[in-house]
């Protein structure tokens, strides 16, 4: 029995589990459900529309009938470029030999020597010297000449090289548009889907981003936007990316080929704090568990990877094949949970150095929600209610280290489901329009008392808008404790409670 999975312990950091082949049995997802998985994602890169229609429906069954809130996300497969085909499926590269790349549209299958890619702007990309990666770096290129269609190359590290495998530039510079002509249709297909969250793979700048919520806004999407950080051009505009989007994630994959193994550690942890710093969400993505697609246990260097991103203060971390190909799904899903409420009782990540004293707000709801995890880190505070419209006072609120848990008490379902995705924030169904205003604090401290997360004599800590129902509205931080609030009903001047008594009335 694993120490870390005692109930009163709530896991903050957030999984994010990938669907596949593995979890398409309703018993394996619903498993998956239950050991803890926050967000589904979907990697449009597989699948036709029926398999990922099917795939979100099913999800949507299990989740109602288990009474989970769970994200879903969609990843677009963006401009991956790629190699074709090989005739025989395979070939095999020796160092030191020449190797061609064909863009014409003509060319055939690939041998030995050659093989077809078609990405055309390849040849006005790469120029003699350049490292190219194929395979996640399995394989490496030197480009020796580009001729016309053809990119001419030497074999700088041979292995056997198989059909459709990726292709990456050392140091960045493949210029293909983030959004291809699928990835449009897939925004279309995701809106209809209701997704949570779309991500944009191999974004290069804010205009990328822009351009999605655009297409997916216009298309009826409510989802939040994710860029993720896999190219190298990225990294030289994080800044504007981190502002345009909603969520960054640390896409390792590609990424740690693109600027080098060498520095990807250090640029985990740089994203992560940037993206926090500007009151962004991030997931750090990609082999967490890598070994458990064919092991029911991880390796030690997987155990201290998740325990690291945890620590760097990321707020999900993701499984990518462990969960969508791999043998034991939910056996990764309880290990990654366990890692993750481990890593989360050392000392820096319980409580912050720092609250950015000189920060100067420009917004009355994002200036309660410090004040109001300020006041629960010095004050002993069991649980914070948010009531919110669009989990934005929650979001903020979660951008401060802290080991209280933050309930989002939200009417909107789309809410509830995006703030799966927010470290150390719990969705709540509640309706602050249906409910009594002298009632809604009793109601509330009776949700979490229901679930014995509070008890008599405990104090919470309320964050709530003097007009209900209004987003953007938070402006007002209260504190109350178990079992005095039963008086609350007869004292009409609590503040919160109050207004919105008056407000009521003068809408009447
Ligand atoms: P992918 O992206 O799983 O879609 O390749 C993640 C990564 O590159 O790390
Ligand atoms: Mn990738």
């Amino acid at each position: 029995m694993d120490p870390y999975e005692t109930t009163e312990l709530r896991r903050r950091t957030k999984i994010v589990a990938t669907l596949g082949p593995a979890t398409d049995d309703p018993q394996v997802l619903e498993s998956l459900l239950l050991a803890g998985a926050d967000v589904l994602r979907l990697n449009f890169s597989h699948g036709t529309t029926r398999q990922n229609s099917d795939r979100v429906r099913q999800v949507r069954e299990i989740s109602a009938r288990i009474g989970r809130d769970v994200g879903l996300m969609c990843d677009l497969q963006g401009p991956k470029v790629r190699i074709e085909r090989f005739a025989r499926g395979v070939a095999v590269l020796g160092e030191g030999q020449r190797f061609t790349l064909d863009t014409a549209p003509d060319a055939g299958p690939g041998d030995e020597s050659r093989v077809s890619v078609e990405y055309r702007d390849l040849v006005k990309d790469v120029t003699p010297g350049d490292m190219l990666l194929l395979d996640d770096g399995q394989i490496v290129l030197e480009v020796h000449e580009v001729d016309g269609a053809e990119v001419r190359c030497w074999v700088q590290r041979g292995g056997t090289l198989t059909n459709k495998k990726g292709l990456n530039k050392q140091g960045g510079g493949l210029s293909a548009p983030a959004l291809s002509e699928k990835d449009r249709l897939d925004i279309g297909l995701a809106a209809q889907l209701g997704m949570d969250y779309v991500s944009v793979s191999f974004a290069r700048n804010a205009a990328d981003i822009e351009e999605a919520r655009d297409l997916l806004r216009a298309a009826g999407g409510h989802g939040l936007i994710c860029a993720k950080i896999e190219r190298a051009e990225a990294v030289k505009n994080i800044e504007e990316i981190i502002d345009a989007s909603d969520v960054i994630m640390v896409a390792r994959g590609d990424l740690a080929v693109e600027v080098g193994y060498a520095s990807m550690t250090s640029l985990q942890k740089r994203l992560i704090m940037e993206t926090r710093n500007r009151s962004k969400v991030s997931i750090t993505a990609t082999q967490m568990l890598e070994s458990m697609i064919n092991n029911p246990s991880p390796t030690r260097a997987e155990v201290s990877d998740v325990a690291n991103a945890v620590m760097d203060g990321t707020d999900a971390v993701m499984l990518s094949a462990e969960t969508a190909i791999g043998r034991y799904p939910a056996e990764a899903l309880r290990t990654m949970s366990s890692l993750c409420i481990g890593a989360e009782r050392h000392e820096t990540v319980r409580r912050p150095e720092s609250y950015q004293p000189e920060e100067i707000f420009s917004r009355v709801d994002e200036a309660i929600a410090l004040a109001a995890m300020y006041t629960a880190n010095h004050l002993n505070v069991k649980a914070i209610i948010a009531f919110t419209e669009s989990g934005s006072t929650a979001l903020w609120m979660s951008r401060v280290r802290s080991d209280i848990p933050i309930f989002a008490f939200t009417r909107h379902e789309t809410t509830r489901r995006r703030v799966t995705l927010y470290r150390g924030v719990y969705p709540a169904t509640f309706d602050v329009c249906e409910t009594e205003p002298s009632e809604v604090y009793r109601t509330a401290i009776q949700v979490l008392a229901s679930e014995r997360i509070v008890s008599k004599g405990d104090r919470v800590l309320f964050t709530a808008g003097g007009q209900r129902g209004v987003s953007g509205g938070t402006d007002t931080l209260q504190i109350l404790e178990v079992g005095a609030e039963a008086e609350l009903g007869d004292r009409s001047d609590t503040s919160i409670a109050h207004r919105w008594e008056l407000s009521r009335r003068l809408r009447a």
